[in-house]
């Protein structure tokens, strides 16, 4: 018999905003929402007093819990996928770089052994190789080259229908070939570690780049005579990411970018990486920022601090616009009949008190939430 679980009394987020409803999860699909929904034979989770939200969807990730994307080594991702979910993270893509083409080849070509308790790998986002050295930030500069489309198609044979994103500067030479062979191969362009003029930002935005890696980070700046990649995002239709740690991009440039970007279009990632460290963020030895410390939740609750934001917004920032950035939308990212069943349970200083990860319980802070289903 298949595993059902009904999540009970919380207010969820739905798309159309917040109700008081139950919910009940089939196997790993949600198959019924509503006030009157009811399984007598399903596990139940208690979330009185909680909201329910669709768990995060991080897509722009180094690591964490031990593990480390640069580059993995074998038990790396599902080190990651059994951390993540007490953090919120339900699904997630691995942000991956490498000293050495061979070293790429290697790690996307890693299976991963996901588990039922385990956050959701949704692919590779590969930040490199084609970036601009000059606005590598803490890339070493020997682990960059010149984009190239044989190479390109190397790494996506490599992953095996696993490569979902990768961030190109447009402005290098052979770029717009890698840009093509990867609208082809259905991965999605991410432009970043740029140092691109307004136009050549603006072109690429509107051909085949449809994402910014986090907007300001590793960019050539923002210029009132020269607005550069930023004001070409901006003006874009593109997502963009945001590393709202209050560190990486000043709290007043955050709101900034978020009241010209709005709910739909911006996207909350950790960048964080594996090293450990004293504040909430990593520096290279010459000071330049490599990446944050913090988890996905903790970003999530000084985002929602810094840019005023509701949990319905927040919920758009952290889940949905992330899913559909990668193109998992139609089945991530939002609490809908049919959608995967990945959910986290909120209170009300957005902690989270509970992960379910495609119907299964993934992580649990207050243990009498749940009741096992009645054996019969
Ligand atoms: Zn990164």
């Amino acid at each position: 018999m298949p595993y059902r679980l009904l999540v009970a009394d919380g207010v969820l987020a739905l798309p159309g905003g917040p109700m008081r409803a139950a919910l009940l999860c089939d196997a790993n699909r949600i198959v019924a929402i509503g006030r009157e929904v009811e399984d007598p034979a399903a596990a139940v989770l208690d979330a009185q007093g909680l909201t329910v939200a669709p768990g995060f969807v991080e897509i722009h990730v180094h690591g964490g819990g031990g593990a480390s994307f640069l580059p993995p080594g074998p038990g790396a991702l599902e080190r990651y996928a059994r951390w993540a979910p007490a953090h919120g993270v339900t699904a997630f893509a691995a942000s991956v770089a490498a000293p050495s083409v061979e070293s790429l080849v290697a790690a996307l070509q890693l299976p991963f052994a996901g588990s039922p308790e385990g956050a959701d790998f949704l692919g590779f986002h590969l930040e490199g190789p084609f970036l601009n050295p000059a606005r590598r930030g803490a890339f070493p500069a020997e682990w960059l080259t010149l984009p190239d489309r044989g190479l390109f198609e190397r790494l996506a044979e490599a992953a095996g229908g696993r490569l979902r994103m990768m961030t190109v500067a447009p402005e290098l030479p052979g770029a717009a070939d890698v840009a093509r062979a990867a609208e082809e191969a259905g991965v999605v362009l991410a432009l970043g570690h740029t140092d691109a003029s307004f136009g050549q930002a603006a072109d690429a935005l509107q051909g085949a780049f449809t994402h910014v890696t986090h907007l300001f980070n590793a960019m050539r700046p923002f210029h009132h005579r020269d607005g550069g990649p930023v004001a070409a995002a901006l003006l874009s239709g593109a997502t963009c990411e945001l590393i709202a740690d209050g560190e990486h991009v000043a709290p007043e440039v955050l709101r900034l970018a978020y009241r010209v970007l709005g709910p739909s279009r911006a996207v909350l990632v950790s960048d964080a990486v594996p090293a450990s460290g004293p504040g909430p963020i990593a520096r290279t030895a010459d000071g330049t920022i490599a990446g944050s410390l913090l988890p996905f939740d903790e970003h999530a609750r000084r985002a929602a601090a810094l840019l005023g934001v509701d949990v319905s917004a927040l919920v758009r920032l952290c889940s949905a616009n992330p899913a559909r950035a990668l193109g998992v939308h139609h089945r991530k990212g939002s609490i809908e009949r049919g959608m995967d069943a990945d959910l986290i349970l909120l209170d009300r200083e957005l902690r989270v008190v509970a992960t379910v990860c495609r119907g299964r319980v993934a992580f649990l802070s207050e243990p009498h939430r749940f009741r096992a289903a009645p054996s019969r």
